[in-house]
């Protein structure tokens, strides 16, 4: 059995090499570094692959989300509501932009923003909300864009780990995860879904007008050049990087697949313990199954997360790795928590949700290269262990 790894970058490589490196010798034979036609090019592919209006490539995902707020005008003192458990990059760039953060717990059965904790944390200086698509499940964008509409609020969704995957709403209509909001952001991190050799992101929208501010902000400010509009970033996805992404992309739907088969595996196998909650796929909208299923396509797995209920998870955690079995804690604290973002106005009731998955969560290995051989290891070793 070939050594397992939580992510396996090697592996997916292996398999497009000779289309990365060619877009790689592109760049380096044309020395069009930054700006390079290759990055025009992913753009415009994942345009269509994504069915929407702009895409505008920036260095990576928190750029991403800072941005899509700077470009929406959002101003000190704007409440901006999110989830409380998540990657920190969410909350960072509201608080470095002088907003004022508002956590709000999630839903146990699929990681994403509680949408009656969402409703409860609306206030008059409420402008944005940012749902979070986590461990690449679309969060219940039929709710979210009913209350946005009602309340006169922008979203932003922070997409980093979902790319790929689609939403069906109740009407039966789908869409791109990323694309539903106001604006959508992504990150092209190496072990995100779909992952460049270095950093990058990327920010979607269908807004002519949104569009236009937004590459401005990228490039300084600047509409036309040493003109400073606005104040700005320096925010570009390199051309390497936009090589490597644009050779990748048609591959997308194939590793979102991979992903799928591998979490389907699990679920099957998990599907009688009682003390595991395994990761459902079903779509907010939607009743079409429980199981992973090739319809429910809402879920493209950036992480396999189990939830232990027996208290055994701090002992599996490190069981796993004795036998070899990479495995991360997705995440150990919540972030109304972290020292960073502690604020008065939180109590603890009011995250009962986050304060247990910190205690239950445990994400398993999941990428694109895993063999039937490594998750049948994988998941007898956990039954044996949990019990
Ligand atoms: C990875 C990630 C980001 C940040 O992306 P970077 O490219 O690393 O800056 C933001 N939000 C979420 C949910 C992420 O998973």
């Amino acid at each position: 059995m070939k050594k397992i790894q939580m992510v396996d970058l090697q592996g997916q490589y292996a398999k497009i090499k000779e289309d990365v490196n060619n877009s790689i010798e592109q760049v380096l034979s044309t020395s069009a570094y930054i700006n390079g036609p290759l990055v025009h090019e992913f753009q415009k592919n994942l345009e269509k692959y994504l069915d929407v209006k702009h895409v505008i490539p920036c260095a990576n995902g928190t750029d991403a989300l800072q941005i899509a707020m700077m470009g929406l005008g959002l101003e000190q003192g704007d409440e901006v509501i999110t989830a409380d458990f998540t990657f920190a990059a969410t909350v960072e760039v509201i608080a470095l932009l002088k907003l004022t953060p508002v956590l709000v717990d999630v839903d146990a059965k699929n990681f994403n923003i509680d949408i009656d904790a969402l409703k409860k944390a609306i206030t008059p200086k409420t402008k944005a909300i940012v749902p979070v698509h986590l461990f690449g499940q679309v969060a219940n964008m039929d709710a979210i864009m009913e209350i946005a509409k009602e309340h006169n609020l922008y979203v932003i969704e922070d997409n980093a780990q979902a790319i790929g995957a689609n939403y069906t709403f109740k009407n039966g209509k789908k869409q791109k995860a990323g694309t539903i909001g106001n604006v959508g952001t992504t990150s092209f991190f190496p072990s995100k879904n779909l992952g460049c050799y270095g950093d990058g992101g990327a920010i979607f929208t269908n807004d002519d007008k949104l569009a236009h501010t937004i590459r401005g902000i990228v490039n300084h400010g600047m509409y036309t050049r040493y003109y400073h509009d606005v104040v700005g970033v320096n925010s570009r996805l390199d051309s390497i990087q936009a090589g490597v992404l644009k050779a990748k992309l048609p591959n997308l739907n194939e590793y979102c697949n991979a992903r799928r088969n591998a979490a389907r595996f699990y679920n099957n196998a998990f599907a009688e313990n009682s003390n595991i909650i395994t990761p459902t796929a079903k779509s907010n909208a939607t009743n079409h199954c429980n199981q992973i299923c090739d319809v429910c396509d809402c879920h493209v797995f950036h992480q396999y997360t189990l939830q232990i209920t027996n208290g055994k998870r701090d002992a599996l955690h490190k069981h796993l790795l004795d036998k070899g079995i990479p495995n991360a804690i997705y995440y150990p604290v919540a972030l109304h928590a972290q020292k960073a973002y502690t604020d008065k106005r939180y109590n603890e009731s009011d995250f009962p949700v986050t304060n247990q998955l910190i205690e239950t969560v445990i994400s398993l290995p999941m990428h694109t290269e895993l063999e039937n051989e490594q998750l049948e290891f994988i998941t007898k070793t956990i039954i044996n262990f949990v019990g």
